[in-house]
């Protein structure tokens, strides 16, 4: 779940010390500035301020600011991948060769079949 929902913002007004407002603050996940968003509970509805929040995993918030979040709504590469391949012979996890052969992975080409 890489999304907040209103539902789940109204927990976390509930359980907040500070009824009146919700706040992050940090690195923006795509450009990295510094953020601030805060959701404030209105008589329309929550007011979210200064970008957006995902919450790719319990209790695990991260942050957008205004310009990344009108350029991309959507959380990427937030979680890290593990990716395998073939390595003299085997498959192993990438991250877990030797820095020759990381080296040699990088410089591989994808074959592309519908170019024969
Ligand atoms: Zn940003």
């Amino acid at each position: 779940m890489a999304t907040m929902t209103i539902k789940r913002l109204h927990e976390l007004l509930e359980n907040n010390v500070d009824k009146d407002v919700l706040a992050w603050a940090g690195a923006c996940h795509d450009c990295k500035n510094e953020a601030q968003v805060t959701a404030t509970p209105k008589e329309d509805g929550i007011h979210i301020h200064g970008g957006s929040v995902y919450e790719p995993a319990a209790n695990k918030f991260m942050i957008k600011c205004d310009t990344c979040f009108e350029k991309d709504p959507v959380l990427r590469d937030y979680q890290d991948c593990e990716v395998y391949s073939r390595v003299v012979g085997y498959l192993r996890p990438v991250a877990q060769w030797n820095d020759a052969k990381q080296a040699e992975f990088n410089d591989r080409k994808l074959y592309d079949p519908s170019i024969c």
